[in-house]
């Protein structure tokens, strides 16, 4: 891969510079020969009135913006690498596409700013790291830079590196945020389709469906011209979900709905019990994890341990060892009511009580409370016998 360092000034930068509102892209620059925003590339995320606003200020400051890298892709045109958030976001402001505020607090666009202020910006100096290679040396070296600004997600990293047909589809169905569906998705995944959150929930989940990871699915439909499968799957999980769960609630968000569907959906439900007892569970002081409300009762309730059961406080554990063990003493017995009971040389054993632990009398799924009247102590063979019912 060749390399060479170049200055530009910030004039000849923004000359001819375009910015598509609809999408939040950056277009071009350098009087047309340079692509700001290349199909790999993540969304424009400076716009927030921070990051935007601080890179004009250190400009004005003449603080230095960092490396900028941009890709020669053939004769006399580039396309950039990295650094596209800083570009857009000086081509946005000497567009007058949004303010600062000046030292006495008054918001100015560029073209309130004095000339001379005016002037320190377009003449700035940016330094690019001009660089050509093949298309997989680029990627892979795109990879491993350490990108300044905001980093790199996982799945910004993947659209850079199997970019393609399928990228660019499946980006138009999943990661743009004028897709109404988003609201509606964002029920269930966390994250923005501006960070490729949706879209990497997607993949992840037709990977899995497939035994495959996100690169091994990416990889193979890399030159797919169409997201059919991906879509339509997607589209299984939240359908399924949506179905199941009718009432919405805010524990749902994150969870890995891909392989609930995979385990549940032939299972059948009634909505109408399934939204009774999330209401009972989500009501419940002794669940913790309300995130594991839901696969517990596709479960069918059984496995406790997915809700955290709130368990016995370390005093309630001291006193009832103490009281089990005075009496078992006395009657000559185990201090363990299972091993009490039983016929092995175990019967008349006392345990320390590290080697115990506290179970519910009556079982928390049946109604049981983690207080004192309803606390046992058992053997650790006896307890991991009895389960988590
Ligand atoms: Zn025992």
């Amino acid at each position: 891969m060749e390399t060479r360092l170049q200055k530009y000034t910030v004039a000849e930068i923004v000359a001819g510079f375009v910015f598509n509102e609809f999408e939040g892209k950056g277009l071009y620059g350098l009087s047309g020969k340079l692509t700001i925003q290349p199909e790999y590339q993540r969304h424009y995320i400076y716009g927030d009135g921070k990051k935007d606003v601080a890179v004009i200020d250190s400009l004005l400051k003449g603080y230095p913006l960092g490396l900028i890298y941009f890709n020669d892709t053939s004769d006399d045109r580039f396309e950039v690498l990295d650094g596209q958030q800083r570009i857009t976001s000086i081509g946005r402001f000497t567009t007058g596409k949004f303010a600062i505020r000046d030292e006495h607090g008054t918001e100015q666009s560029f073209f309130s700013l004095p000339d001379d202020k005016q002037k320190i910006i377009m003449d700035s100096e940016l330094l690019i790291y001009h660089c050509r290679g093949e298309e997989s040396q680029i990627k892979e070296w795109f990879k491993t830079i350490n990108i300044a600004g905001v980093p790199l997600n996982d799945q910004e990293l993947r659209n850079a590196i199997f970019s393609g047909k399928f990228v660019t589809r499946a980006k138009a169905e999943f990661s743009n945020s004028s897709n109404a569906n988003t609201q509606k998705w964002s029920a269930y995944i966390k994250g923005s389709a501006k960070r490729q959150e949706f879209l990497e929930a997607a993949l992840s989940w037709v990977a899995a469906s497939k035994g495959q990871t996100i690169d091994g699915y990416m990889a193979k439909h890399r030159h797919d011209d169409n997201i059919t499968e991906l879509k339509n799957y997607f589209d299984s999980v939240i359908g399924w979900a949506s179905g199941v769960f009718s009432d919405v609630k805010r524990e749902m968000q994150g969870l890995d709905w891909g392989r609930l569907y995979e385990e549940y959906h032939k299972t059948p439900y009634s909505p109408t019990e399934i939204s009774a007892a999330v209401q009972r569970l989500r009501e419940d002081p002794y669940v913790k994890d309300g995130k594991g409300i839901f696969e517990y009762i596709l479960g069918e309730e059984v496995d406790c341990k997915l809700l955290n059961v709130r368990v016995f406080d370390e005093a309630t554990k001291r006193t009832t060892y103490a009281k089990q063990t005075a009496e078992a003493k006395e009657k000559g017995i185990s201090n363990c009511l299972l091993c009490a009971i039983g016929h092995d040389a175990n019967k008349s054993k006392i345990w320390d009580q590290k080697d115990m632990d506290a179970d519910h009398v009556t079982a928390w799924s049946k109604g049981g409370s983690s207080d004192i009247a309803n606390c046992q102590m058992l053997c650790k063979t006896h307890n991991r016998a009895k389960g988590n019912r």
